[in-house]
C-alpha cells in the first residue's frame, strides 16, 4: 500500500520508469486519489524533461549562469563597495551626541 510518505522516495524512480510494474500501478493509483502527490510527481517530471532538453546544448545553463553572475559582480563592484566614510566623521558622531545630551 503506497502512502504519501512513500511518494518522495519513489517519485524519482517512478518518473524514470525504474520501478516494478506492480509498484508503478500502485503509485498511479495513489496519484489519482491524492492531488498533493500528483503535483509533486508532475513537477519532478517537468524538471527532468527540462534538464533533458538543456543537456544537448553545448553551453550548460550552469556555466552560462556563472559567467553572467561574474559579469554582474564585476559591474556592481563599484556599487557594492562604496568609498569608506572619513574616519573623522564616524568617530565624531557619538562624541557630538554625548555633548548635546
Ligand atoms: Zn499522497
Amino acid at each position: 500500500m503506497i502512502t504519501c510518505k512513500d511518494i518522495p522516495q519513489l517519485a524519482n524512480m517512478h518518473v524514470d520508469g525504474e520501478l516494478p510494474e506492480e509498484l508503478q500501478i500502485q503509485i498511479e493509483r495513489h496519484l489519482l486519489q491524492c492531488q498533493g502527490c500528483a503535483f509533486e510527481v508532475r513537477s519532478i517530471e517537468q524538471t527532468k524533461s527540462m534538464l533533458a532538453e538543456s543537456f544537448p546544448r553545448q553551453e550548460s545553463p550552469a556555466s552560462y549562469r556563472e559567467r553572467a553572475l561574474a559579469r554582474l559582480q564585476a559591474g556592481l563592484s563599484d556599487v557594492l563597495s562604496p568609498p569608506l566614510e572619513p574616519a573623522d566623521t564616524q568617530w565624531a558622531l557619538p562624541f557630538l551626541r554625548d555633548q548635546s545630551a
